[in-house]
């Protein structure tokens, strides 16, 4: 190994590395070969504390700053992270396994992305005036004060970026605890927003397992909570928040669909659904996992696939060369690999994939099935992992109502050559973030989030100052008060 994985310290704490060994240890193991390549330990009681007084300093301070001047720490650090683009992607490729082919393109260029745009918004974050006569009201757009971040381990540099981006801009502060099974890339946007200007204790990094996530949740100086994460973790997170009345944002599963028309270009659609089901591996909240291909076009569909999968690099994540990874841990292949078998034995018919890898690491083939019907449990729950599910339909209104009969509502894209159809369908179909003739682009500048139990509030675009800010009014009285005694 000639990379330096191994950090200075588990945690990032008011502009440093901090580590105490008596939490419990979180080994860091490179999914392309099952080696470990760091050490880190969770969080004791006392490091979440030296955060959380890190973070209320540090707010009150940032607060007091002209949001110009907090919007330049940010696109300073967008630039330095667009800089460092290659190392930053070399280690988001250890942390989870990803190829360093989408690494490089969808990491931290999408963190860039978000501190560059909240960076460029935060002096526009106004208040407004209303007049009633010769009385006014004026609003105050304030910060919430400390909020918590809370990572999935799919997008660990991207995740740290879009919460942190807007709810810095808006004049937070943040605790961000990653994923215990990708706890690395957080620790390097905590040291840029340092050496960008960001005062010490701003954006603090936390590790450890759900326990040290919930002693954030639970905690009364922390005032939202914003969990990237699955729909069961998010009801308990929900639950907790909401015992504190706290402000939350939940960005949490999905089991989208996409209607391919028989008017779609068939090339097109073919490769919506292989970036909706095999980049990064499948591991995608909003992947289009439903493939609802309309009859006439159904065989041809799936001949054009299976001809493109041949064309997959499968490989070592490292060489630029390979365009899919291992999945991100042993546990999360086992529970693929349980879905496989259930697709099997449930009568779907497997056309592509299924086996584990042989060659070190957790690498399962990209997979299809044809035939599936609702029912099925691969049609139904999450799976996380690179599964497509190929489902028939006949007409329009039938493929509208199955593609909504499912308690998600991420994501949902439509394949048509039919422009009316499109838009017609799109706005039918009950889901957060859509696509027609394309699937999975998520630019800063579009809101992102679900609907239903995919989760409530929405990240990026100008959607998150909603959710990383609040408004106080004050009413000015010009004349005398008239009180009745
Ligand atoms: P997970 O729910 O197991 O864990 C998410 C995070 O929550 C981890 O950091 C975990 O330590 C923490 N956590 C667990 N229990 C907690 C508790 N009681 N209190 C506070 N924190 C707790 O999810 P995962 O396996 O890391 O990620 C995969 C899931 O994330 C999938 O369901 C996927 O769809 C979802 N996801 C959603 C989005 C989105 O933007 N909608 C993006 C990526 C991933």
């Amino acid at each position: 190994m000639t990379y330096e994985i191994q950090p200075a310290g588990s945690h990032y704490i008011d502009g440093a590395y901090v580590e105490d060994t008596a939490g419990a240890e979180i080994p860091v193991i490179y999914a392309a070969t099952g080696e470990r390549i760091a050490t880190l330990h969770a969080a004791t009681p006392a490091i979440v504390e030296q955060a959380l007084v890190a973070a209320e300093k540090a707010q009150a301070e940032w607060a007091k700053l002209s949001p110009r001047e907090r919007g330049r720490v940010l696109t300073h650090a967008a630039a330095i992270m667009r800089e460092r683009n290659h190392d930053l992607s070399v280690l988001e490729t250890y942390d989870t396994g990803k190829p360093l082919q989408e690494t490089l393109v969808a990491d931290a260029t999408s963190g860039s992305d978000a501190l560059e745009y909240f960076g460029g918004l935060a002096a526009s974050l106004t208040g407004e005036h209303i007049p009633l006569g010769e009385d006014w009201v004026y609003t105050i757009r304030e910060p919430l004060g400390v909020c918590v971040g809370i990572g999935a381990w799919n997008y660990p540099t991207q995740i740290a970026c879009w919460k942190a981006a807007p709810a810095l801009a808006c004049g937070n502060a943040m605790v961000f605890k990653p994923s215990e099974t990708t706890p690395l890339c957080a620790l390097k946007v905590a040291e840029i927003l340092t050496e960008a200007g960001a005062p010490a204790g701003l954006f603090n990094v936390v590790q450890g397992m759900g326990e040290v996530g919930a002693s954030l949740v639970t905690d009364s100086r922390v005032a939202k909570v914003s969990l990237t994460g699955s729909v069961p973790t998010g009801r308990k997170v929900y639950a907790a928040a909401a015992d504190g009345m706290k402000h939350v944002t939940m960005e949490l599963g999905g089991k989208s669909p996409m209607l391919v028309f028989d008017d779609a270009d068939i090339d097109n659609a073919v490769g919506g659904a292989i970036l909706g089901n095999f980049y990064s591996s499948g591991q995608i909240c909003s992947n289009g996992t439903r493939v609802f291909v309309q009859k006439g076009i159904k065989e041809a569909f799936l001949a054009r696939l299976n001809e493109r999968l041949k064309d997959a690099v499968i490989g070592d994540p490292l060489d630029e060369a390979t365009s899919f990874g291992p999945m991100v841990s042993e546990q999360q292949m086992t529970i693929v690999q349980g879905f496989i078998e259930k697709g099997v034995a449930e009568g779907a018919r497997l056309v592509a994939g299924g086996k584990r890898i042989d060659r070190d690491g957790w690498y399962l083939e990209p997979t299809v099935f044809a035939d599936v019907t609702d029912d099925m449990t691969i049609a139904r729950e999450e799976i996380f992992g690179p599964v497509m599910s190929v489902l028939d339909f006949d007409t329009e209104e039938e493929a509208i109502a199955r593609a909504n009969a499912t308690e998600y509502g991420l994501s949902a894209g439509v394949f048509t050559s039919d422009l009316s159809r499109g838009h017609r369908v799109i706005g039918q179909l009950r889901a957060g973030s859509c696509f027609i003739n394309s699937y999975n682009d998520a630019p800063v500048e579009a809101p992102f989030g679900g609907v239903k139990m995919s989760g409530v509030g929405r990240e990026n675009s100008k959607a998150a100052i909603e959710h990383w800010s609040q408004m106080k009014s004050v009413y000015v009285r010009m004349g005398d008060v008239e009180a009745p005694f």
